[in-house]
């Protein structure tokens, strides 16, 4: 049976015996690893990491993340194995935040956000958007490739089917995890230093329906299988989506009036992102059991293992060779955003 049959099957058994949130979805390494850092707070104090923050009060500045609520993400952040609080002074007792290597796994994440941003919201006067690549010195945008083939692939380009890990997971995240970070605990900067991609990887529901899409849901009730969402929170969630230019709604019944929910050019251009997170998933977060999910890249024919490169020099880009901006021109930048 696959997975999504398994899934129809539990549903209809939950119609009768359990209450909504504690039927099962289809496992999936993205819904996995969003559970960790889909979350706007969480995804800016990793790029951070990534751009050499490290002190509890250069994340507070750069951030601008309120310290009772930065503590409490760092804190998860160390307990899910992503970052290590480590001493970097005795006397007096100083710690210091280190991206683990599970956290550095997330470097082809973070590279595919500045990539989607340059695409198609670019900012020049933002620092974090503009990153070199020091193996061939030059600003850069990163592009995605199949390791096998080296092609770019495009969602269209690859199928997936059913891996040893496939299966079902417990409804994911937000409603039995912690509750979603409100607006006013994150400051205009998270917003615009993250721009559009944390905007929607930032929302943990926003997310999730946006992994939905790529594995192929359309209609209201594809979400509401795959996600286990209440329908006013998929309601919001899906109008929040097309306002934003990253879903487009088709009526495809007039009486009763039905609509289905695709994604436009702009949406589909955030499947690399997706697929590193899948990667990153099925690396880290699998349980032992493998992969839940294969994709399969359909011009080569093997599983789709990204790869990312430089647009210029087309030599691999990881967390080695990337040169970050200067710290002090992220803290200034943070402050005038502040400001504005
Ligand atoms: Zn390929
Ligand atoms: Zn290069």
């Amino acid at each position: 049976m696959t997975a999504k049959r398994r899934v129809r099957k539990a549903v209809r058994k939950g119609e009768t015996k359990t209450k909504p949130a504690e039927q099962l979805v289809a496992a999936n390494s993205v819904n996995r690893a969003l559970n960790i850092m889909g979350d706007r707070a969480t995804l800016l104090i990793l790029n951070c990491a990534f751009l050499g923050v490290r002190r509890f009060n250069d994340f507070k500045v750069v951030t601008g993340i309120a310290p009772s609520l930065l503590t409490d993400r760092l804190r998860r952040l160390d307990d899910a194995g992503v970052m290590r609080r480590a001493v970097y002074s005795k006397r007096p007792p100083r710690y210091e935040y280190r991206l683990t290597e599970m956290g550095l796994g997330l470097h082809d994440t973070a590279l595919m956000m500045i990539r989607w941003e340059r695409r198609w919201h670019f900012d020049p006067n933002s620092p974090m958007q503009r990153p070199v690549h020091s193996t061939c010195g030059k600003e850069f945008t990163p592009e995605f490739t199949c390791a096998a083939c080296g092609q770019f692939a495009d969602a269209r380009d690859v199928y997936a089917t059913d891996g040893p890990g496939s299966g079902l997971d417990k409804p994911q995240g937000p409603r039995a995890q912690r509750r979603s970070t409100k607006m006013e605990e994150t400051p205009k900067t998270v917003h615009k230093m993250l721009e559009r991609a944390g905007e929607l990887l930032g929302d943990r529901w926003t997310s999730h329906v946006v992994a939905s899409a790529f594995r192929g849901a359309k209609r209201f009730a594809d979400f509401q299988e795959q996600l286990n969402i209440a329908s006013n929170i998929l309601t919001d969630r899906l109008n929040r989506l097309v306002e934003a230019g990253i879903l487009k709604k088709h009526l495809y019944q007039v009486r009763p009036e039905r609509l289905s929910y695709k994604l436009t050019e702009e949406g589909r251009d955030l499947f690399p992102l997706i697929m590193t997170l899948m990667s990153w998933g099925d690396r880290w977060l699998d349980g032992g059991k493998g992969a839940p999910v294969i994709v399969r890249h359909k011009g080569c024919g093997t599983k789709l293992v990204p790869k990312i490169t430089c647009n210029h020099c087309h030599e691999v880009v990881d967390h080695h060779n990337v040169t970050a901006p200067h710290s002090e021109a992220l803290k200034s930048f943070s402050a005038n955003r502040r400001h504005n």
